[in-house]
């Protein structure tokens, strides 16, 4: 099993990953803007097992705009974007690991798209899917989500 070790800029909040990432997508929702104080979040899905948790007070979770049931966490110190949880009923538990604390970016998968394209700060030049509005986008990922599990059987 592959093993990352993430940490933020500052090098206060660390955590391991181990296991494979379920997929890697692009959002330009809002609230990922807000979050990352920037045009578009990239992040790393993994199921939530496969993440060993920051050590406590490390890191500060919020609820941005409960549902979708996201607590987003910056670091204590530097407050960089460092975890993201998603937790829902009948719906299996989600790590999401922003790209800017992953280690080696080369092991990360390519994103399989861009999410909620039409709030998108600028248009972005490449060949990936754009989904835009709510349906469109949590589709996407739904698809993406499934996909990556049932490949993992
Ligand atoms: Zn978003
Ligand atoms: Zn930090």
């Amino acid at each position: 099993m592959p093993t990352q070790t993430c940490q933020c800029p500052c090098g206060h909040t660390r955590f391991e990953i181990v296991g494979r990432p379920l997929f890697r997508i692009l959002c330009h929702c809002t609230i990922c803007q807000r979050f990352n104080a920037a045009p578009v979040a990239d992040v790393v899905i993994y199921d939530a097992a496969a993440v060993q948790p920051p050590a406590p007070g490390s890191v500060s979770f919020q609820a941005y705009k409960p549902p979708p049931n996201v607590q987003r966490g910056k670091c204590t110190q530097c407050g960089a974007p460092a975890i993201e949880v998603f937790e829902a009923p009948l719906f299996p538990k989600l790590t999401m690991v922003p790209t800017s604390v992953h280690g080696t970016l080369d092991a990360l998968p390519v994103p399989v798209g861009h999410m909620f394209y039409d709030k998108r700060v600028a248009d972005v030049a490449d060949a990936l899917p754009k989904h835009s509005g709510l349906l469109a986008s949590q589709g996407s990922f739904m698809r993406h989500l499934f996909a990556a599990q049932l490949w993992r059987r």
